[in-house]
């Protein structure tokens, strides 16, 4: 199965939900995570530490893994689209930039 950002946001918001409720508006937590795991993506690119055979553990995929994984908190403590802030801020950034790609072109 292909994962979307909605799927990714509607798992997040499910896992949490059975497990620890109570953490879901928990804004604050998450950013302080992003930052910290926004560090560790510093690291590992300064590195240069890439996956190999699927050894996700130390590289960038993984941090970036985890960047996105906070992101994702973020928008649901939130109840945020990411999808569709995603779209809206696209075309803001088409007109200011001046490209000719639209983002449902692909
Ligand atoms: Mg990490």
């Amino acid at each position: 199965m292909s994962l979307t950002i909605e799927n990714m946001q509607e798992y997040l918001n499910e896992k949490y939900k059975r497990t620890k409720p109570e953490e879901m508006k928990n804004t604050q937590r998450y950013f302080l995570k992003l930052i910290e795991e926004v560090g560790e993506l510093a690291e590992v690119i300064r590195k240069d530490k890439r996956m190999v055979d699927n050894n996700i553990k130390g590289t960038i995929e993984e941090e970036l893994s985890d960047v996105l994984y906070y992101v994702l908190m973020i928008a649901n403590t939130y109840n945020i689209d990411l999808e569709d802030c995603f779209r809206k801020k696209e075309e803001l950034n088409r007109i200011r930039y001046g490209h000719t790609l639209k983002i449902d072109d692909i």
